[in-house]
Parts: structure tokens; C-alpha cells; sequence
């Protein structure tokens, strides 16, 4: 499903391909022991390693190695027993080394795969160029003073992964999704966790655009995005810009841009480097980092169950829709607490329970389900007394609404409000009765040939009930006393 953007001289398809920086969920940073929480005082997580004295040494964290090996494993990926850490040469004034210890030509993670699915429902398959591990930088701060520049180095050191994807994206959409299954099964393996908002994933976004059927184009580098919605904006944006400059005959150049959030528009930062600027060479303090077939079929065997593999169980488990599952299982939370609700229940009203009335009322109260006032248990009962005639469909709305907002227990709604429904035959047959005498006209018409009347009773008994009759019932007395 590539959307063409339909320029003044014809079709164009946009190409993207993103490169993921993910903060490593460990305690230390990736070559010293200072912690790596988030939101700490200024300069209070810095060690002499990550400040960059002089006659400091590296050391690398083996955790942070296992976390990487485990998402190599996660994203299907082909994990290299050998591999290099290089020095990447540039100056910035919060990278007190004056270079970044990354990798280049040996990552610790080569080819894999990713599956998302798209809004149509049909699957695509997104190569994984590769993985490789570095250091942060720190950060500087501008709006302290008006004259001067602060720096932090807490994130000086820091263990990021950054995962490259191949150019196999092509549309804003199709990246949006890319972005969310990676952070999804970031979050199962628990090797990142995935908070666009204070940084731990950003994105880096490669755009370029072509006639479909030919060669690759020049691409712009949009850094650092911070959210699903602005990865979508900027690709848009970038991909039009580009379209109007090569239809009005000129040439693209290789830059990096910034996306600017508050204009939705993308804009120069500098020319692009090419790799052979930074001089890479690799890390004389660092030996090559080399590891066991049997560490990596230990972590392997170890891994949990991962989103894909979750989403195929609940289809054939629970009998869900494809897509159901699929945003069932896009969280960890949200799969147990879909499990934990189907649980010797009718699965389907389960899962059309939660991502319909629950999800919902969880969006526009702007909370997620860690926060939800309802628990899957008492969410539960309200769906037994669903599917045990307690009360109809149309009445566990307005229960789940109180539940929602008081958070209390639906029997004790139901039994404070008597909305249990009406199933007592003589008790409908009366109320049947009531309606029939009120329309004498009405039954007239309908044994003239108005069928569509029958509709018109059942309202008026329902509505006389409150809408606490048994429909079926209703129903089924009312054929009685009309057609019998
Ligand atoms: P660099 O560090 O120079 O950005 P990388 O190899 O780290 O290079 O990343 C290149 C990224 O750009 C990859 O995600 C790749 O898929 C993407 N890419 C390469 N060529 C194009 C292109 N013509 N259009 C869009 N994306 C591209
Ligand atoms: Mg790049």
C-alpha cells in the first residue's frame, strides 16, 4: 500500500528509512558504573570516565551487551560474535571526549526483520539493516540564561542502541506503525523503555523521493523526532518539499533537518557529513568484543513471548480478528489484562468490551490502563452479568460508565439503581398488555400489513420497562399476542 504523492508532473513515491535511538534499560552507562536514571540534578550521575579526564578508561557494561543481543534475538536478527567498537571524531560542546565510542563496520547486530501491520489490515515486512551500540552524549541546556550555555552530563555515556532500518518504508503511515511495533517489542524484551517523551526512543528520519520504478533518491535526514504523530508530520511535510523543489527542475540536497513541531514544517541544520568525515578508526582503549554462541542460545531460550507470537495466539486461542489482536497485544499490560478478563468468558465480548467501552473512556480521560479505575475482575463481573441475563447489553453501557467514573462494583450499581432485567414472563406479559390497549389504531394498521410497526411495540415496552426488559422475551410475547 504505497501512497503516491501526485505531483504537477505526475506520480512520485515517497522512500523512508529510519534509524531508531534506543536508551538501554540497565542501571550503568555503557563504559563506566554512573547511574543512568532519568530526571536527576545536573551533573550529579557523571563519573571521571563519562566527564572524559585524561588517563581514563573504558570498561564495558556486560549487561548492556546482553540487552542488545536480546533485541538482536527479538527483532529475528543474525547477532555477531565478534564485533567492534570504533571512535566516530566530532566536536561538540557536551561530548567532552571529542568523539563517540559507537560502532561501524562490525555491529554486534546485523540483518533482521520487522512485521507491522497497516490501517488496511495487510502485513509488511521492514528490514533491519542492523544494531549497533554507543555512547550518549550529554546535553546542553539554552534556557537557563540568556547569555550562556549550561551543560549536563548526566546522559554523557549513556548505552544507546541505535537500530537502522532498511529504505523499505513508504508512507508516513507505514513508518508510524514501524515505530510503534519497534517500541512494542522493545518494551516486551524490556531492553528499553520506549518513552518518546523524555527521550529514551528518538528517531531519526530518511526521506527521499522517486518516480516509482527508479533509482533511489537524494535523501534528507529529519534528527531526533520525538513522537509517533510528529515522525508522521515531518515525513509528509519533507516528502512534499522535495516533490516541489525536483518538479521545479531543482536538485536535492543531502542535508540534515530539524523538524520544528509548532509549524509542522522541516528545516536545513547543516549539509550532511559523509561517513569518511567523522575518521573512524576503532577504539585503541577497547578490544574487540567478542562472545559465546552458548551466551546467546542462553538468552534466546530465555526471551518472552514477543508481540507477533502473541498476536498468532490470540487469534486461534480466543477467535479474535487480526486486528483486534493486534492492538490487544501492542502492550504488555493490556495483553494480561485482556487474558486475565477472558478467562472462562465469552472472549470476543471480552476483547470488544475492552477496546471498545474501556479504551475509549481510557482516551478521553487521557489515562492508560495502569490507571484505570476499573479492574480486569470487576471488569469481568460486569460481562458476566452480560452473559447471564443480569442486565442487557444497552444497560452495561450506562453501568460501565458509572463504574468508570465512581469506581465502584457494577452489582452494587445495578442493585442500588434496580436495573436487573425484567425476565419474569407475567411481569413483560402485563407491561405487553399495557402497550397493545394504549394502540388500538396502531394494531389496526399492523394487521393491515404494516409490518414495520412490531418495531414501534417493542420500543413502547422497552421504554415502559426503562429498558430493562428482556428483549428476546419481549419479543418473543409480543409475536404471541399479534401473530399467534
Ligand atoms: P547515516 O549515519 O549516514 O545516516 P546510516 O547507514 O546510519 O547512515 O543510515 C542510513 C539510513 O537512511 C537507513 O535507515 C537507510 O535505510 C536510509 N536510507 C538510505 N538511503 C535512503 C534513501 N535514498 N531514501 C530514504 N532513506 C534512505
Ligand atoms: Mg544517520
Amino acid at each position: 500500500m504505497s501512497d503516491l504523492i501526485t505531483g504537477e508532473t505526475g506520480d512520485w513515491e515517497v522512500v523512508i528509512g529510519l534509524e531508531i535511538h534506543a536508551q538501554v534499560t540497565t542501571k550503568a552507562k555503557l563504559f563506566s558504573g554512573a547511574p543512568t536514571e532519568f530526571g536527576a540534578e545536573p551533573n550529579t550521575q557523571v563519573s571521571l570516565v563519562d566527564a572524559a579526564l585524561p588517563g581514563m578508561l573504558p570498561v564495558i557494561n556486560k549487561e548492556v551487551v546482553r540487552q542488545a543481543v536480546r533485541t538482536g534475538l527479538g527483532l529475528g536478527a543474525k547477532i555477531n560474535l565478534v564485533s567492534v567498537f570504533d571512535r566516530k571524531n566530532y566536536f561538540y560542546p557536551d561530548l567532552p571526549q571529542g568523539y563517540q565510542i559507537s560502532q561501524y563496520q562490525q555491529p554486534i547486530v546485523g540483518e533482521g526483520e520487522v512485521e507491522v501491520e497497516l490501517e488496511d489490515g495487510s502485513e509488511k515486512s521492514i528490514g533491519i539493516e542492523r544494531l549497533h551500540l554507543e555512547q550518549d552524549a550529554g546535553k546542553s541546556v539554552h534556557d537557563l540564561h540568556p547569555a550562556k550555555t549550561y551543560i549536563d552530563l548526566n546522559r554523557s555515556g549513556v548505552a544507546l542502541m541505535e537500530i537502522v532500518s532498511k529504505p523499505d518504508m513508504r508512507s508516513a503511515a507505514e513508518a508510524g506503525a514501524y515505530v510503534r511495533k519497534m517500541r512494542s517489542i522493545l518494551r516486551y524484551l524490556g531492553t528499553c523503555d520506549g518513552n518518546m517523551q523524555e527521550g529514551s526512543l528518538r528517531c531519526d528520519c530518511n526521506v527521499s523521493v522517486r518516480r516509482p520504478g527508479e533509482e533511489l533518491g537524494t535523501r534528507c535526514e529529519i534528527k531526533n523526532v520525538n513522537s509517533i504523530r510528529f515522525v508522521q508530520q515531518a515525513i509528509d511535510y519533507e516528502a512534499r518539499r522535495q516533490v516541489e523543489i525536483v518538479e521545479e527542475g531543482g536538485e536535492i540536497a543531502q542535508e540534515t533537518r530539524l523538524f520544528d513541531p509548532n509549524r509542522g514544517e522541516t528545516r536545513s541544520m547543516r549539509s550532511k557529513e559523509d561517513a569518511h568525515d567523522y575518521r573512524y578508526f576503532p577504539d585503541p582503549d577497547l578490544l574487540p568484543l567478542e562472545i559465546e554462541q552458548s551466551f546467546v542460545d542462553a538468552l534466546a531460550a530465555d526471551l518472552p513471548e514477543l508481540p507477533d507470537a502473541k498476536k498468532m495466539r490470540f487469534v486461534e486461542q480466543y477467535g479474535l480478528a487480526p486486528h483486534d489482536a493486534d492492538q490487544i497485544v501492542e502492550d504488555r499490560e493490556t495483553a494480561e489484562f485482556y487474558e486475565s478478563l477472558a478467562e472462562g468468558r465469552d472472549a470476543k465480548l471480552a476483547a470488544n468490551w475492552l477496546l471498545g467501552e474501556l479504551f475509549a473512556a481510557l482516551n478521553k480521560s487521557d489515562n492508560t490502563l495502569a490507571d484505570s479505575p476499573i479492574s480486569a475482575d470487576g471488569f469481568g463481573r460486569l460481562l458476566d452479568m452480560i452473559s447471564d441475563g443480569t442486565i442487557s447489553g444497552r444497560i452495561a453501557k450506562d453501568v460501565f460508565v458509572e463504574m468508570f467514573e465512581s469506581g465502584r462494583d457494577a452489582e452494587a450499581i445495578v442493585e442500588e439503581k434496580g436495573l436487573r432485567q425484567v425476565s419474569d414472563t407475567g411481569a413483560i406479559e402485563a407491561l405487553v398488555d399495557g402497550v397493545l390497549a394504549e394502540n388500538p389504531d396502531k394494531i389496526a394498521e399492523y394487521k393491515g400489513g404494516k409490518d414495520k410497526l412490531f418495531g414501534f411495540f417493542i420500543g413502547q415496552v422497552m421504554k415502559k420497562s426503562q429498558g430493562k426488559a428482556n428483549p428476546a422475551l419481549v419479543n418473543e410475547l409480543m409475536r404471541t399476542r399479534l401473530d399467534g
